[in-house]
Formats: structure tokens, sequence, C-alpha cells
């Protein structure tokens, strides 16, 4: 018997997951959704007050899954004991493996699933979140929602007939298809690569290509090929950071604490910080001045954070947390985010660049999607 497709998910703690899951509600109530969060144990209270926002926004529950249950230690200090005391990093990740992707795969089991990932249309970045070949990943806010994986084999220049025929059977107007068949039928090359073909069909019609699509996934495995139906298809809305907060906002859910500025001073200037992303309070992908902020505004989380430390190993290559926390070195830290704050832009001092301090803070770096979302 074949599972019914179940639709799911993943609430991380930050602003776009949370402003996705408001987003569905209000604009796509037919779609059953089940929720969830993987807590890691080490998140801030405020992305646990996030969460309770977001259940009552809902009005459902959202599914908190710890990778390991009936331990008297929270799941991150559990595989810490397991990894003989070695912490986490950017080129060794096992904390994003261990408490977020297989608790989610184990959640989701051998089920048909589509899960829903908030990557923004501003963004470039491809979300991973899993490989197993009965989870499907769509991504409502960009204007192609698909997974690169689908995108892959439906541009193929093996499938171009059958993309054609079902082009054929559902673009109407006479010129836009000939324009349709005319980029279809140009096979992929160095000049013409997938990119551009896929941008180009896109600006001939998203909701066409989103059913086409749909259309050619009848004939794979995939957990949408299932489906009868999916009203995403319709949808041409492109959302961006401004979307997001103000989602967030008029919801009533509103934006996570953490990301509000904080003021700072240093040899007689005034500056702003504030963290940028949701997930472990220590998280290694956090800035010198995100550090700075978490030593000034939770200095319990952070004495936490050193004793992570003694048993050698450290969260940044460069320092310890002992060394970072030096009255000089803070000094020089925020000279310097504020320099920086000054050359890429001027958060709420001055709006002529980006207004938010998150694009300062966050910058495009490099990040974990099934945290930060
Ligand atoms: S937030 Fe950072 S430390 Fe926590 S699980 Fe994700 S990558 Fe690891």
């Amino acid at each position: 018997m074949i599972n019914k497709v179940r639709h799911v998910l993943g609430i991380s703690g930050g602003k776009d997951s949370a402003a996705l899951a408001i987003y569905l509600k209000a604009k796509y109530p037919s779609l059953d959704i089940e929720y969830y969060t993987c807590d890691t144990g080490k998140e801030l209270k405020e992305t646990y007050q996030l969460i309770d926002n977001l259940e009552n926004y809902l009005g459902k529950k959202i599914t908190k899954l710890r990778a390991v249950e009936n331990s008297h230690e929270k799941p991150f200090d559990h595989y810490f004991q397991l990894h003989g005391g070695y912490l986490p990093s950017p080129l060794a990740r096992w904390c994003t493996k261990k408490l977020k992707l297989d608790p989610f795969e184990k959640f989701v089991g051998n089920d048909p699933v589509v899960s829903y990932v908030g990557i923004r249309g501003d963004e470039e970045r491809d979300g991973y979140i899993s490989k197993k070949s009965n989870i499907q990943s769509i991504f409502p806010f960009r204007k192609n929602i698909w997974s690169e994986d689908v995108i892959n084999k439906f541009l193929n220049n093996a499938n171009s007939k059958e993309v054609l025929h079902y082009y054929k059977e559902i673009v109407e107007d006479e010129l836009k298809q000939k324009k349709i068949i005319d980029v279809v039928k140009e096979p992929l090359s160095l000049k013409f690569n997938q990119k551009r073909k896929l941008n180009t069909l896109l600006d001939l019609g998203i909701s066409e290509f989103n059913k086409v699509v749909f259309a050619f996934l009848k004939t794979t495995d995939y957990p949408l090929a299932k489906e009868e139906g999916f009203p995403i298809l319709d949808n041409e809305e492109i959302l961006v950071q401004d979307d997001i907060f103000r989602i967030l906002e008029e919801s009533g859910v509103g934006i996570p604490a953490y990301y509000m500025p904080t003021e700072f001073a240093v040899n007689g200037k005034k500056g702003q910080y504030a963290r940028s992303r949701s997930g472990c309070f220590f998280c290694f992908f956090q800035q010198k001045i995100e550090w700075v902020w978490l030593y000034e505004q939770h200095p319990d989380l952070y004495k936490e954070a050193i004793c992570y430390e003694e048993g050698g190993y450290k969260w940044m290559q460069d320092e310890t947390l002992e060394e970072l926390i030096q009255p000089s070195r803070i000094t020089k830290i925020k000279e310097d985010f504020l320099q920086k704050s000054n050359t890429i832009g001027k958060p709420y001092l001055n709006q002529s660049a980006s207004p938010y301090l998150l694009d300062i803070l966050d910058n495009g770096e490099e990040g974990c999607a099934s945290c930060f979302l």
C-alpha cells in the first residue's frame, strides 16, 4: 500500500522558517502540514519563546525532536561525550548530522514527504536538508520552488521531448507557446547553461513552468508524483527579507528577540550589535561580535560555552573564549565591527545603505540550513 504523502515544515527558531509557516497557513490552509523542531537543548530562550508564539498562531503542536530520549543529558551534551569532547566545527559538523538530520529522517521514516524550506527569493544558496529519495524539498519563497535534483532531471536534454509535450498541453497562448518551444528545444551548452534555461522558462511564466514540472514528476518516484494536485503551483510571489519581517510582525508572532539591536559604546563611539541567527548559543558559525554580544547579554551562557573548551578543543581556530573576552580584545572586536558597519551600511543610525543589522552580521557567510532558516 502506498503511504499517504506527508507535508512537513521544520521550525529552526530563525525568522525564515517561522515566516514560511505563517505564510503557508494563511495562503494555503488546505495543506495539512506537520511542524517539527530539532531541539539540541542549547538554544537561546528567545528561540523557545518564538516556538511557543508560533504554536499559538498555528493552532497546532510543533513536534520537538530530540536526538536522545530518556536521557538526563541534553542532546548536544550526549553526543559531545560520545565524540570524546571533540567540538564540532564547519569542517566536522557532527552536531548538524546527529542533532538535526538524523532525528528528522527518523521522524519521517520511509514515508513519502514534501518538506518546505524557507530559503528566500533574495538568497543564492541551495538548502541541503536530506538526500533521502522519499523526501522532496520545496522552496515556496523562491521564483524556482523546485530542488536542484528535480531541475537537473527536468532540463536534461534527454527529456526535452517530454517537457515539450506537457508545455503544449498546458500553455494555450500560441505566441507564448512558440517562444517556450524555442527555449525548450535549445539544448544545454556552455553558452546556454542550465541556470539560464531555467530563468528563461520561469520568465515566460512561473505557474506554467510549475504545472509542467508537476506533470513531468508524475513519471518519477518523487513524493509529489503521488499527489493529485499541489496548490503552490499557482504561486508567483517571490519573498525577500523585508517580506519576512513584515509577515512576522503582522501575524503577531513577532521577530525573534535576539535579532533586535542592542546599543554598545566603545572609545566614545556608539554602535549596535545583535545575534544574526538561530541555533545553539555557542554555534561556531557566529562572528566575533556575536560572541561579544553573548558575553555581554548572556554572561551565564558564555561561561557555559567556555566550559566546553576545557577538554583542549576550541570553538574558534584562532583564539579561545577566555582570550576573546580580554578587555583590549573586546574593544578591538567592537571597533572592527563599527568600521565594518560604516562600510557596508549604517544600521538604524543612518538608513543610507542596508537597513538591517542582520545584513552586516550575516553578510552571506556560510551557515547551516537546518539550524538557521
Ligand atoms: S546551531 Fe551550530 S552548533 Fe548547533 S547544531 Fe547547528 S551548526 Fe551545530
